[in-house]
């Protein structure tokens, strides 16, 4: 069928009348003859299995059983009548129940004939009953050329109020498969099918929504979902391409003064292993005459500083300035007091721009960066300021990426004639296959190793009722001259509580461990900068050995001495917060302790999420399992990509898929980069249907 007939409105389908037709829409987003062909079903009933009544289980599965009814009553109600059948097969009795449309059941089911019945039975006073059956004739059951397994579509309340329901939707689907008479168009490539032993489209189509068996089932959901996800990785690495064709960048080929005096006598440690091949692939890019768009993914406490420090080396040594910009105050600060520390023995020019930097010190600013004076400039998104222009801009860094935009990430690029290149780096670890839809457009690097040295930090799951064990425990490692944190949650919603579970933990922590000997610092959300300031600062000079705090201190604290964090409410945080949290500490010489508090009461995903944090700290494998316990959705940064749009197939469950589907895509476009042979044209027609019709996240078949 050609696009034209896919594109057709949903109103012209026989059986979608003008209310339907807008209930679809706004209910379901179906417009067109396509979206509707493109709804797929969410499960399906299994059809080929019958149940005797004497069998049943009490499950809350849908059954199917052969029977008669041989008894009607009406059963009067406060809340209105009901209609019950008494329904026998050679096994035992049930009951049918209808809340609705009495009459007209009555007057149209038989006594004493056989009839086919399927639902979900409850059970109740020692029989089970099913209300509101599926009925039919068993000789009209027989007769019926239906699929064994029945599809069941994602509906909405409105929907089924509206007698939309999912039977409606069959047929619906029916009258559009006659209409096209099940004739679509091929969308992938002869040589892909053949490879890959895949369903035609037409009867992947076909057996999606009416599956002649299981077998075929499972084959249209393999062909569909390498379809969906092929279609995104091509269109995400084609980007890639034609960006490293288009784009050109400064290519920086010397490696000169700066870059090989600090390598050779100024580097604070030996690099990690993963560091080095880090710094040889940016090295790369910045050599080739592409602009570089990465992103350097690493663990908290991997060492991004220093090849963040590197790639700046190389773009001085070309003669170009370089940016560095951080999403809060106290991160620029402390990337710039240690960039400049690390660059004392070169003869660079470092700045800092934030929000509280002073009128006359950014007019100097502005001054030098664009007379060239100037060569890096550290801050906050104080950086993508208008007036900030520098004279030859040649790489802007972005630490922790998911807190800017993608805007904001375009427009550093525009300050200058050519786009800077750019890198762009986060902590927050991102599970390779997310990784690859997501960030398909960029090129990752991953530093997977963390410093030698490090010790593991030692982290347990607690109950309440144990805290008189942990404040023993705190006061042992406080005797050993260490510092401790104590988070609390607060979450916007119960704010109020949440503070006052602050205080109450602040004032119990005070009756624990009582002045002199001990002194306290807090800090919370609510309290002014200055008092945030001054208690920060106490805790850092080590003045007070416990702080209760807010998750304010997830970001930017480097307290070194500090070797135990105390989360309390632990099962109220997600795990990629406590793992942010964890990172506070380990960053000493000491063994550090991570201790998770909770009550006894816990939600499966709760408990996989302190099992999880109990077993590893290896960001990756968490980031893994928070993406299975929240899907995709939730995680940050995903928003613009197609990943939440995906119709049929699934980020985690489809992850091999996604990578066959990937190596495929690679395949052909490397290849073909245009798509311009012979034997890609369906390819390329398909590619350019999906990027005509909707944005391509709105997959299009
Ligand atoms: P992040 O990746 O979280 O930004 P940093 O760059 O701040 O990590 O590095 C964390 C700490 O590890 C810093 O104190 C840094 O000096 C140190 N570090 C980084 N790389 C190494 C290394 N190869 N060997 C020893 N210490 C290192
Ligand atoms: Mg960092």
């Amino acid at each position: 069928m050609n696009a034209n007939f896919l594109q057709t409105p949903i109103e012209y389908l026989k059986g979608v009348g003008p209310n339907r037709a807008n209930l679809l829409k706004s209910e379901l987003g179906i417009h067109t003859f396509q979206d509707l062909l493109n709804l797929f079903p969410n499960r399906y009933l299994d059809r080929t299995q019958f149940y005797k009544i004497g069998q049943l289980q009490r499950t809350n599965a849908e059954v199917q059983i052969t029977g008669k009814i041989t008894h009607f009553k009406t059963v009067e109600q406060k809340r209105g009548k009901r209609l019950v059948a008494t329904f026998r097969d050679d096994t035992g009795v049930m009951e049918l129940v209808w809340f609705r449309g009495q009459k007209w059941i009555r007057e149209q089911l038989k006594l004493n004939v056989p009839y086919v019945i399927f639902g979900k039975t409850n059970f109740y006073n020692g029989t089970f009953s099913m209300p509101h059956p599926e009925m039919e004739l068993q000789k009209d059951h027989e007769k019926s050329l239906r699929s064994a397994m029945q599809a069941v579509y994602p509906s909405t309340e409105k929907l089924a109020n509206s007698g939309v329901t999912n039977r409606v939707i069959n047929t619906l689907m029916q009258e559009l498969f006659m209409a096209s008479k099940n004739r679509f168009s091929e969308t992938l490539s002869e040589s892909i099918r053949n490879s890959l032993k895949l369903l035609s489209k037409s009867e992947a189509l076909f057996n999606i929504h009416f599956p002649t068996s299981q077998e075929k089932l499972a084959r249209s959901q393999y062909r569909l979902k390498f379809e969906e996800l092929f279609y995104i990785q091509l269109q995400l690495i084609r980007k890639n391409l034609v960006h490293k064709a288009k784009i050109k960048g400064y290519p920086f080929k010397e490696i000169g003064k700066n870059f090989n005096t600090f390598y050779t006598k100024h580097l604070p440690f030996e690099l990690t292993n993963a560091q080095k091949r880090v710094v040889k692939e940016i090295r790369n890019d910045l050599g080739s005459n592409a602009q570089m768009n990465r992103l350097l993914q690493g663990d908290v406490g991997s060492g991004k500083t220093i090849v963040a420090l590197l790639s700046i080396l190389i773009a001085l040594d070309n003669g170009f300035q370089a940016c560095l910009m951080a999403p809060t105050e106290i991160l620029s600060v402390q990337h710039y007091n240690g960039l400049v520390e690390l660059c004392k023995p070169l003869n660079t020019s470092i700045k800092l721009l934030t929000g509280s930097t002073k009128a006359s010190e950014r007019r100097k600013i502005h001054e030098s960066l664009q007379n060239g004076s100037l060569d890096v400039l550290i801050g906050t998104h104080a950086l993508l300021e208008d007036k900030v222009k520098f004279s030859n801009l040649g790489l802007a860094i972005i630490d922790e990426q998911h807190r800017f935009g993608v805007a904001q990430r375009s427009k550093l690029w525009h300050k200058n004639e050519y786009p800077p290149h750019v890198l762009v780096m986060t902590a927050t670890p991102i599970p390779r296959t997310l990784a690859m839809s997501v960030y398909g457009d960029l090129d990752i690097s991953v530093i997977d190793e963390l410093p030698p040295g490090r010790k593991d930090i030692n982290t347990v799951h607690r109950f309440d009722a144990n805290r008189l064990k942990v404040f023993r425990f705190i006061r042992d490692e406080i005797s050993k001259g260490r510092q401790v944190y104590m988070v609390y949650p607060l979450i916007q919603e119960s704010e109020a509580l949440d503070y006052k579970d602050l205080m109450d933990g602040y004032e119990s922590v005070v009756r624990e461990f009582p002045q002199p000997e001990y002194q306290i610092s807090i800090l919370h959300g609510k309290m002014k900068p200055a008092d945030k300031e001054f208690e920060m600062d106490r805790f850092v000079r080590g003045e007070t050995q416990i702080m209760v705090a807010t998750t304010v201190i997830e970001v930017g604290v480097n307290v070194p001495n500090a070797s135990v964090m105390i989360i309390e409410s632990a099962e109220r945080f997600g795990l990629s917060q406590l793992h942010q949290l964890r990172g506070r500490v380990g960053r000493g010489a000491e063994q550090s302790f991570c201790i998770l508090m909770t009550s006894h009461k816990l939600s499966a995903d709760a408990k996989t999420r302190l099992e999880t944090m109990t077993r590893t700290s290896d960001g990756f494998e968490i980031a893994e399992v928070d993406l299975k316990l929240r899907g995709p959705g939730d995680i940050m940064g995903t928003q613009q990509s197609g990943v939440l749009n995906l119709r049929i197939a699934d980020i985690i469950k489809d992850s091999e898929i996604l990578k066959i589907a990937r190596s495929y895509a690679i395949q052909v476009l490397k290849d073909d980069p245009v798509l311009r042979k012979p034997e890609n044209k369906t390819i390329q027609n398909t590619f350019a249907q999906l990027t005509k019709y909707k944005n391509i996240w709105n997959y299009i078949s």
